[in-house]
């Protein structure tokens, strides 16, 4: 079984443990050994970015462009490859798998050219002879602490900003797909990234993380997961004053009007709420339905959700792939009872036993719901959907923004009127109208509001806000 090591300081290092990989499909297959870092792998990766920062800082735009261009095209290149590699270690199935590495190479291409679009300002100085400069600059050594549900996706679109705009990096992906991150490793040394300035230090969140966001040499920390993580995060980098940029958990509302098409809706919400296992923070978990089409509208999606193929993420004929570990799952069976125990009807959403051993879980679909259920409140990240019966557009926008998060929104409507009035009314990052809530473009801003985000938007153009800081500079020309 190859052993895959830690690349710190332009090295692969190897580690006394390495923890074994294993395919949530099929418990069998151990898909390979990764390295556990330490402490002390943390503060050398810290100390080497650190040594990295001035040169990579002052390296020219062409240099860093080509870089990212580079890791781009091997990543699409090879994009079948890394997709199986993605859909064995994670679950979701290869055509998502293969979609996932896509964007993960087209995040880099776009970084590849924002490298040559830092821009700044020129001004007058309301003073006379003066000029006055507003540049951006790079941060300098930025930590990455990412999940296990977009593992090739997050990673890229957190290192390729990172880089694109001058800064050195410390990766931590999350414990359960070390696989796509360590290609992620492998591509940037492959193409010639200078030592220290790209450092992956797999292992533990509570040693590796924990060591990353408390080193006195880390700059800013971006992450992406769940809220207590992200919580305790925000809570440690306030007190060491340093920038972090927090992406967390939702409870997607979907807003189906009685003026909707009825197949796009039913399509919008099987896709929302249940590819991809439902491990997507921005999955449509709320069902916010009007009384008029509530009954036709949930008979075709629970005739649509039942005949939704689980299985093999690798067999092409799967729609859903299985749950990502025993503790997801676990914890996603756990809110089914609830479900029966807070009064849901409950369709589906039991443990499945397939030929082989894996974390297969048929999708659910909550009925008779009411948004205070504690289903309505709190994340539970696997395919499981509520539906909530309103009377009108106004309880509807009511009833979605009534949640402690504020990530995507979606509305299916074929009146203006309605879409154009939730698009300003709805309290979150971001809005879809007759589309799922989840699925977004990789150019413009990703991120959410309340409880789902904290700090700058990431992704597009609007990532430079996090991955820059801007220096005002005055000239007296005399
Ligand atoms: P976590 O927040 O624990 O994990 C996310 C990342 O943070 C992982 O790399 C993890 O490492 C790391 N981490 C854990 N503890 C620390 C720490 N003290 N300091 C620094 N880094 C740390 O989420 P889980 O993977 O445990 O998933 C739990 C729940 O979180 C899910 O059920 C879901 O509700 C939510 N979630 C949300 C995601 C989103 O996209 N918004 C993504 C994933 C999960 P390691 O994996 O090694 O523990």
């Amino acid at each position: 079984m190859t052993k895959h090591d830690n690349l710190i300081g332009g090295k692969w290092l190897p580690s006394n443990t390495y923890s074994e990989n294993r395919n949530p499909s099929n418990t069998d297959d151990v898909v390979g050994l990764y390295a556990q870092g330490s402490v002390d792998d943390v503060d050398a990766a810290v100390t080497a970015a650190r040594k990295a920062a001035p040169g990579w800082a002052a390296a020219t735009p062409q240099t860093r462009h080509d870089l990212l261009e580079a890791v781009g095209r091997k990543l699409a290149e090879r994009a079948e490859e890394y997709g199986r590699l993605l859909s064995r270690e994670e679950g979701k199935t290869l055509a998502e798998g293969i979609g996932e590495t896509m964007r993960a190479a087209q995040v880099f291409k776009f970084f590849a050219g924002e490298a040559l679009r830092v821009t700044g300002d020129m001004q007058a100085s309301v003073r006379p002879d003066i000029d006055v400069e507003v540049t951006r600059e790079p941060v300098g050594v930025i930590g990455l602490i990412t999940p296990w549900n977009f593992p090739i996706a997050i990673p890229a679109w957190k290192a390729a900003p990172a880089l694109a705009y001058g800064n050195c990096v410390v990766l931590k992906p999350a414990d359960l797909t070390l696989g796509c991150a360590h290609v992620i490793a492998t591509l940037l040394d492959e193409c010639g990234c200078p030592p220290g300035v790209f450092n992956l230090v797999m292992g533990r969140g509570s040693v590796v993380g924990e060591a990353i966001v408390t080193h006195p040499d880390v700059d800013a920390v971006s992450f992406t997961g769940s809220v207590a993580t992200g919580s305790h995060i925000a809570e440690v980098c306030g007190r060491l004053k340093r920038k972090c940029q927090l992406e967390m958990g939702g409870k997607n509302p979907m807003v189906v009007l009685d003026d909707a098409d009825l197949d796009v809706a039913v399509s919008a919400c099987l896709n929302g709420t249940f590819f991809s296992t439902g491990q997507r923070c921005t999955a449509s978990s709320r069902m916010i339905v009007q009384a008029g089409i509530h009954d036709a509208f949930v008979e075709k999606l629970q005739t649509a959700m039942l005949a939704l193929k689980v299985g093999d993420a690798l067999d092409p004929a799967t729609q859903i792939g299985p749950v990502v570990d025993e503790k997801q799952l676990s914890s996603n069976l756990a809110y089914v009872d609830l479900a029966r125990k807070e009064g849901a009807k409950v369709i589906g959403g039991e443990r499945l036993e397939l030929a082989v051993p894996g974390y297969f879980q048929a999708p659910a679909l909550f009925l008779e719901t009411t948004n205070s259920m504690r289903i309505n409140r709190e994340e539970i990240f696997g395919p499981c959907g509520s539906v909530i019966k309103v009377a009108d557009f106004e309880e509807a926008i009511t009833v979605a923004n009534d949640t402690e998060f504020g990530l995507s929104a979606g509305i299916c409507t074929t009146s203006l009127k309605h879409a154009r009035d939730f698009k300003r009314r709805a309290r979150a990052g971001m809005v879809m109208v007759n589309l799922p809530t989840a699925g977004v473009d990789f150019h413009v801003p990703f991120g959410g509001t309340r409880g789902s985000s904290f700090g700058p938007r990431e992704q597009g153009r609007y990532a430079a806000e996090f991955f820059t800081t801007v220096k005002t500079s005055y000239l007296f020309a005399g």
